[in-house]
């Protein structure tokens, strides 16, 4: 078997070092190709010690310099890169078969749609990519072969429990509608006049996953089941209204498939990221990705809730723009940026999220998508809306 050159973009986060973990488990199959950190310069000097990429690529040209001399002493090959550029070149060089697109919010979108544009085998973990784009991005991938596979556990499961051509559209396969589901996150159990008062600490500390602090405070204001609600939406072509959020708090299963003749098809397993990251890696083979197996008499039970509403306002609002669509979902995606960024760093409350996020939509007229720079450009002046609703309310 030939081997398989992955880039890993993100490689220091969350999804990063789970990829790089289930890459180390098969390395007479996958080599790797180029990774890329924002910052943990550290851990990203690691990751080339152990894995030996060709190429390292950081912010900017100060932090290659030092990684590019402690590479050097440690008798590492690895060519230090930096800036934008250098990572849509090491997402769509000639010699990569597989790209990780695993950077945190909307940074990630040109590399990704680089990895796309080269007819890459393209592992989604970078969700706002996606969101903020839409039709841009699934036209993208149909005119240039690109595969697409979802890393999302929502929607690596849904894959799963589609038949492989559902493309034709859902109604053609049968399907009535896509149950995705959500642990709820750190404040399902609260009372909504208690959100207010939450601190940083407790909403990245999620009860099933450990993940990046910008998706736990994504998954704890429920945020982060929005974008996935647009995700699923481009992904598998089906109407908003065709996608229903369930609570699930054990996270077990990962999503459903409801088909017309009263079938439910669900995919289970362990909450572990390197599930569907090995899944998307090998597919449609199956390798080892070091997850323990699922014990269903320790689980026991599953149960299933609604969402409330008046508690997490973010669901209803990632809804409202994926029925509006054009440019309305890139600008919730920045406003729902900015507000956690100030949210992390003290400046707002918790509920302030979500006034943030109405204000900036309320603010600027939908229009329909021309191109990236048109998406990059709503993104730049929604992130101007909602940082002056910050110095406002300061
Ligand atoms: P993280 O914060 O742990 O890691 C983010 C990575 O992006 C790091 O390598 C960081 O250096 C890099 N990065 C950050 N800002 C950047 C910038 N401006 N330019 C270039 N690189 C930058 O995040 P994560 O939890 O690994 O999540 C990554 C993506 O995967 C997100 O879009 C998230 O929604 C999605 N995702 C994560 C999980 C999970 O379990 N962690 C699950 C599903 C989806
Ligand atoms: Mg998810």
């Amino acid at each position: 078997m030939s081997v398989t050159w992955v880039t890993v973009l993100g490689a220091t986060g969350s999804i990063g070092v789970s990829t790089l973990d289930v890459i180390s488990r098969h390395t007479q199959r996958y080599a790797v190709f180029a990774l890329t950190g924002h910052s943990r310069m550290s851990v990203l000097k690691a990751q080339c010690l152990a894995h030996n990429p060709r190429y390292a690529v950081v912010a900017n040209a100060a932090q290659a310099l030092v990684l590019q001399t402690h590479l050097r002493e440690a008798r590492c090959l690895t060519e230090v890169l930096a800036g934008g550029d250098a990572l849509e070149q090491v997402a769509a060089a000639e010699s990569v078969d597989v790209v990780m697109a695993a950077i945190v919010g909307a940074a990630g979108l040109r590399p990704t749609l680089a990895a796309v544009r080269a007819g890459k085998r393209v592992l989604l973990a970078n969700k706002e990519a996606l969101v903020m784009s839409g039709a841009l991005f699934m036209q993208a991938v149909q005119k240039h072969g690109a595969v697409l596979l979802p890393i999302d556990s929502e929607h690596n499961a849904i894959f799963q429990c589609l038949p492989l051509d559902y493309a034709r559209g859902m109604a053609s396969v049968g399907v009535r509608r896509i149950l995705l589901t959500a642990s709820g996150g750190p404040f399902r159990d609260m009372q909504a006049g208690d959100l207010s008062s939450v601190t940083p600490e407790q909403a990245c500390a999620h009860p099933n996953w450990s993940m990046g602090q910008k998706i736990s405070v994504d998954s704890a204001s429920m945020m982060n089941k929005g974008l996935e609600l647009i995700e699923a939406s481009w992904l598998f072509n089906v109407r908003p209204s065709q996608i229903e959020v369930v609570i699930h708090p054990q996270s077990v299963v990962h999503s459903l498939v409801d088909y017309i003749d009263g079938s439910v098809i669900a995919q289970l397993g362990n909450p572990d990221m390197r599930t569907p990251i090995a899944h998307a890696l090998a597919w449609p083979e199956r390798v080892d990705s070091g997850v323990s197996p699922l014990d269903l008499l320790t689980v026991a039970r599953l149960d299933f809730r609604p969402p409330d509403p008046v508690m997490f306002p973010c669901l209803r609002l990632a809804r409202e723009a994926a029925e509006v669509g054009g440019t309305a979902c890139a600008v919730l995606n920045a406003a729902n940026e900015v507000a956690v960024e100030a949210f992390l760093g003290r400046r707002i409350g918790f509920t302030d999220i979500p006034v943030i996020i109405e204000h900036t939509l309320e603010s600027l007229v939908p229009e329909s998508v021309q191109d990236l720079d048109h998406i990059l450009l709503t993104d730049r002046l929604a992130r101007e809306h909602a940082l002056n609703w910050l110095t406002n309310h300061r």
